[in-house]
């Protein structure tokens, strides 16, 4: 027998249902000559991981990448099963028996941590968690964001903050023309924030955020756009990169920062400002957020040729009400799985798996998206992504490096629903999909997205019945 002809199926059991999971899933089944069976699980009884919970609601083109997962779970040898949880409901262990193959494709579920003072203080909040809530994600329903105040500090200078501060800056019927969560609608619509200060530990020329979102904030004829002119002074470490190296994306950010800085304040009732140079030392405030203790830096040329925040000793205060720390996504361990807790992703080779006790690669097991790179690149980066761990995958299954004899899909259908009654299918999710489609109808917006697992599995169970 041989593990993937047409009467021996490959099993593979995919963990989560984001972008790297469907890639994963597209190239597994689109393998010339490999007869294989795809089980992608996620906790959520929802698929497609950030795209549904982390694209911001006003980017629905983004998000239309969710059709072409919607091909790839159309195939009849690929099946869904929402709501069952890695580590609880099914573990490391179960899936080597039943599976030849898992590729954990978990993402990066936690902030970074800015490791100061109070950084945990009421109104201090990890973007992750604000993205999450306003995305209606169950995970994050439950929170609460404080929005009476005037003034927000959002640190880091990536795409995550871009959306975080214009998220907060979109008035009431933009917001309601998007796929928001209802509650965040609600919330944000009351908020009374008049200034975003956005705080970047490095220079203009080092910025994470892209052009396109930085032209979507400058576009807005509501809101001022606000950058130092002296901001846009580079060191003579950035002058040189910017002169020695071709990078198009970034020189179209300082065009446009120079043109903003230039612009200044047009007297907008509400504002983005941009701060660069400015490192968070600690958060101020006794019983909640007050400001932000920031120090000013200057950049030198690290080891590796990269230019690197350093502190002076010039600190000032920023005000604040509320704060996002919007410092980068992190990877959580797995349990049972090998954890690298510096780079907080599943140390690999090309999407394989390597054991920490012998530095060999764990037969079977794979990884693929954020877990496996770090919290980096847009949602087409998992593509590439995973078509090298699936080629590392099949690699081994054509050297035989792979087990060959699991337990049978009735054997473990039948363990799955001991262990977990309510698995969500695909047509369940199809199902919950139209209703919420309906419901945002009725209300004039594009959807109305469930944020709770209870209230989507009691509609499913209704259904069952009626
Ligand atoms: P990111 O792009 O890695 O940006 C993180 C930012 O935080 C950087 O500016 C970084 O500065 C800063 N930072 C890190 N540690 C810090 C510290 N201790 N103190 C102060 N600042 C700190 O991460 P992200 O914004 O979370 O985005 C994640 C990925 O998703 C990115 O690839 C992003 O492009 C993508 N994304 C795309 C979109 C879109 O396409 N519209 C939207 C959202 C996210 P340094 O550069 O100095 O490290």
């Amino acid at each position: 027998m041989s593990v993937g002809d047409a009467k021996h199926p490959l099993r593979v059991a995919i963990i989560g249902s984001g972008p790297s999971g469907f890639y994963a899933a597209e190239h597994l089944l689109s393998h010339d000559g490999l007869n294989v069976q795809v089980e992608m699980f996620d906790r959520l009884p929802t698929p497609f991981g950030l795209v549904r919970a982390g694209v911001a609601p006003d980017h629905p083109k983004i998000k239309s990448v969710t059709r072409v997962f919607d091909k790839v779970a159309a195939n009849p040898n690929f099946c869904f099963r929402g709501n069952v949880e890695f580590g609880r409901n099914i573990e490391h262990e179960d899936l080597l028996e039943y599976f030849h193959a898992v590729i954990y494709c978990v993402g990066a579920r936690s902030d970074r941590r800015l490791g100061i003072a109070r950084e945990y203080l009421p109104g201090s909040h990890g973007a992750s968690d604000f993205v999450g809530w306003y995305n209606a994600s169950p995970d994050q329903r439950n929170l609460t964001f404080d929005f009476s105040g005037e003034r927000v500090v959002v640190v880091g200078n990536g795409n995550v903050a871009m959306d975080v501060a214009r998220v907060l800056m979109l008035p009431p019927e933009e917001l309601a023309a998007t796929d928001i969560g209802g509650h965040a609608l609600r919330a944000l619509s009351a908020n009374k924030v008049r200034e975003v200060t956005i705080l970047g530990r490095r220079g203009p020329a080092q910025a994470a955020f892209t052009y396109r979102e930085l032209r979507e904030l400058a576009e807005r004829n509501d809101i001022d756009v606000i950058v130092d002119p002296a901001d846009m002074q580079l060191d003579p470490h950035s002058l040189h990169d910017t002169s020695h190296s071709a990078d198009r994306g970034r020189d179209q950010v300082l065009d446009l920062l120079r043109e903003l800085s230039e612009r200044g304040d047009r007297g907008h009732d509400r504002r983005i400002v941009f701060r660069f140079l400015v490192s968070p030392v600690e958060i101020v405030g006794t019983n909640r957020v007050e400001g932000v203790d920031v120090v000013h830096n200057d950049l030198y040329r690290g080891n590796n040729g990269e230019l690197r925040a350093r502190a002076t000793d010039r600190h000032e205060i920023v005000p604040a009400d509320i704060v996002f720390r919007a410092i980068g996504y992190q990877g959580v361990a797995l349990p049972g799985v090998p954890f690298d807790p510096i780079t907080a992703t599943i140390p690999n080779d090309r999407g394989r798996v390597i054991d920490s006790l012998t530095g060999q690669p764990r037969e079977g097991e794979y990884v693929a998206g954020w877990i496996k790179r770090g919290p980096n690149g847009i949602i087409g980066t998992n593509k590439p992504d995973a078509q090298e761990t699936v080629e590392m995958l099949v690699e081994d299954l054509r050297a035989g490096r792979m087990r060959k004899e699991v337990l049978s899909p009735e054997v473990f259908n039948r363990f799955l629903s001991q262990r977990q009654g309510e698995v969500v299918s695909f047509d369940d999710w199809k199902f919950l999909d139209s209703l919420e489609v309906a419901k945002g109808e009725e209300l004039g917006r594009p959807r109305l997205k469930f944020a709770r697992v209870e209230n989507m599995l009691r509609v499913l169970r209704h259904r069952d019945k009626s």
